[in-house]
């Protein structure tokens, strides 16, 4: 299949012509390579050279001409260099924070500039001088012609999502800003279509440009169910939990872009009582090898990787691939789900789309030529029904092997006052409630996107409350080495069997040892039994105070955790 021929790239930021200071920032954030689009685009732009490309947002299409804009701008000069023009309040946001992110190590500064703000707050920051606008073209040309923004310092122009801004009216707009920048300034116009109108744009502002195209490669459908789900980035999480219960893989690799992505959900999973592993570039040969190792005797269910560290993978067959992210281009995509339904053997694809990335889910579909339907987001009533249903598969396994000797006196002795019938039934809502121990009080049915407002790009992210975005998105950070010095693991001798969950041994450390919740580190829930870091200092206090209490009303025992 097309997604077995590998380009192992050796493609690194730097070699892209970017600087040492722009790299290590872009270390931090957890980017490993570049995705094609900015393989095309940054060496390109750094040559001084225009740009017409094709990529819809998820490409790294952002990453692709702010990286050279911040690498290019003159980090001592206060005037306006760098020009974006989007279609969009949110858009112009989400760019400038990204200028804002990989600018830091150079200190670039940059202002959004949008319809709706208060003007006084956008012309107090004008004045202080910064080096990148990103702005919506009404707003800027408002600015212009009030003579709060001077543009005859710029010399990069980014034009993005350009065939938005014609769907919206925004053509003349842009004419009359480029008209005030600068004629030998650089541009750059992205779009993801390119009618008539857009074409006539480029050709009347870009210079000779170079096109940068995301080529598409034909591949053969492989025999793989594909699902895809349109959930908004703050409810990523809690989806693909309810997702990977319904499912229940037997084993899964989850994809996301980063490696801080990948130890941000390989903790929250672990939280939730999965048994994740991560697998990125940041681990040695010795470290992958053992995550591996666990992964194949099925230690782990879940692999948590980037696209580089699941390169040469040698596993076998995994029942579900999940791209936590969208793939940042098709052939990716069908490189990941290559993993599973090998060889003849069924497999499932789980995609989780932000109602913005729309545009990305059609591109993999034109390139597999196969729909990929958004299906519904298990809702609350799902759950419990599956639920229910594996309460039902493990009572008739237990009366099939017929191991319940003891408990027959239990029914006899009932039988004599109540209905046989009776019995059972109040006998399996007390088993299905300890069992049930995952579902939480605060289950909610998330939002959920009909197929045709997806195809519509129906964009009801932006209108949410903002504040709740960032909060949402990665779970608390649990370290090795917390506030209290270094963490010693302990082992519970109670697990998910017993209905046991994080907050159970969290309400139990803190309620019986008397140490605050905070103080607590990772929680690893088994079927079995369950791992718990405590600092050092508090282990024996914790010991001590566990081996005397009970957790959930049954005695446990409590000791240090063997590396085994
Ligand atoms: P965009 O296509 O610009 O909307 O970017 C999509 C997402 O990909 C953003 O969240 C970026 O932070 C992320 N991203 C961009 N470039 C890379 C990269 N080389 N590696 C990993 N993530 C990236």
């Amino acid at each position: 299949m097309a997604g077995e021929n590998e380009t192992t790239s050796e493609t690194t930021f730097e070699s892209l012509g970017l600087g040492s200071e722009v790299s290590a920032t872009l270390q931090t954030l957890g980017y490993e390579e570049p995705t094609p689009i900015q393989v095309q685009a940054i060496p390109t732009l750094l040559a001084g050279r225009d740009v017409l490309g094709s990529a819809a947002t998820g490409t790294g299409k952002t990453a692709a001409f702010a990286l050279p804009m911040v690498e290019m701008i003159d980090a001592d000069a206060s005037t306006v260099q760098g020009l974006v023009l989007a279609p969009t309040r949110e858009l112009a946001v989400q760019v400038a924070e990204a200028v804002h992110r990989y600018g830091k190590h150079r200190g670039i500064t940059v202002l959004p500039v949008y319809g709706g703000q208060p003007i006084q707050r956008q012309l107090s920051a004008l004045r202080r001088g910064v080096q990148v606008i990103v702005g919506t073209p009404g707003r800027l040309l408002d600015h212009i012609r009030r003579g709060t923004l001077k543009l005859d310092d710029v010399r990069y122009v980014i034009i993005d999502e350009a065939d938005e801004m014609l769907d919206m009216g925004f053509i003349e707009d842009i004419d009359a800003i480029l008209e005030k920048t600068p004629d030998e300034r650089q541009t750059a116009l992205f779009s993801a279509t390119f009618p008539p109108r857009i074409t006539e744009l480029a050709q009347r502002h870009l210079r000779d440009p170079v096109r940068v195209m995301i080529k598409q490669e034909r591949m053969e459908s492989p025999l793989v169910r594909q699902v895809a789900y349109v959930v908004p980035r703050p409810h990523k999480l809690e989806a693909l939990a309810r997702v990977l219960d319904l499912e229940s893989p037997t084993s899964a690799i989850i994809f996301c872009r980063t490696r801080t992505e990948v130890d941000d959900l390989t903790e929250a999973l672990a939280i939730r009582g999965y048994r994740p592993e991560a697998l990125h570039g940041g681990l040695t040969q010795v470290q992958r090898d053992k995550v591996m190792g666990r992964f194949r005797e099925g230690v782990a269910d879940l692999l948590i990787a980037t696209d580089v560290a699941a390169r040469g993978l040698d596993v076998e067959q995994v029942s579900h691939v999940v791209n936590y992210d969208i793939p940042q281009s098709p052939e990716a995509y069908v490189h990941r789900i290559g993993r599973t339904g090998r060889a003849g053997r069924e497999g499932t694809a789980i995609t989780l789309v932000q109602p913005r990335e729309h545009r990305m889910l059609k591109g993999i579909e034109r390139l597999i030529r196969q729909r990929i339907e958004p299906a519904r987001i298990p809702t609350v009533a799902d759950l419990r029904a599956r639920r229910t249903e594996l309460f039902r598969a493990s009572l008739q396994e237990t009366l099939i092997a017929e191991n319940y000797e003891g408990y027959r006196g239990v029914v006899e002795t009932l039988a004599e006052q109540f209905d046989l019938m009776d019995i059972a039934a109040a006998a399996s809502k007390l088993a299905a409630e300890t069992m049930r121990g995952e579902e939480r009080e605060d289950e909610r049915d998330l939002p959920q996107w009909t197929p045709d407002e997806v195809r519509r790009g129906d964009d009801k992210e932006g209108r949410g409350p903002r504040g709740r975005r960032d909060s949402a998105e990665s779970p608390p950070r649990r370290g090795r080495r917390g506030d209290d010095g270094p963490m010693t693991q302990l082992f519970v001798s109670v697990g998910r069997r017993r209905g046991i969950r994080p907050a159970d041994l969290v309400g139990a450390i803190a309620g019986e040892a008397k140490i605050p919740g905070s103080a607590i580190g990772a929680i690893e829930i088994a079927d079995q039994f369950s791992l718990v870091e405590v600092p050092e200092s508090l282990a024996d206090q914790v010991i001590r105070a566990l081996s005397r209490a009970a957790i959930k009303g049954r005695p446990v025992s409590v000791r240090r955790a063997r590396d085994d």
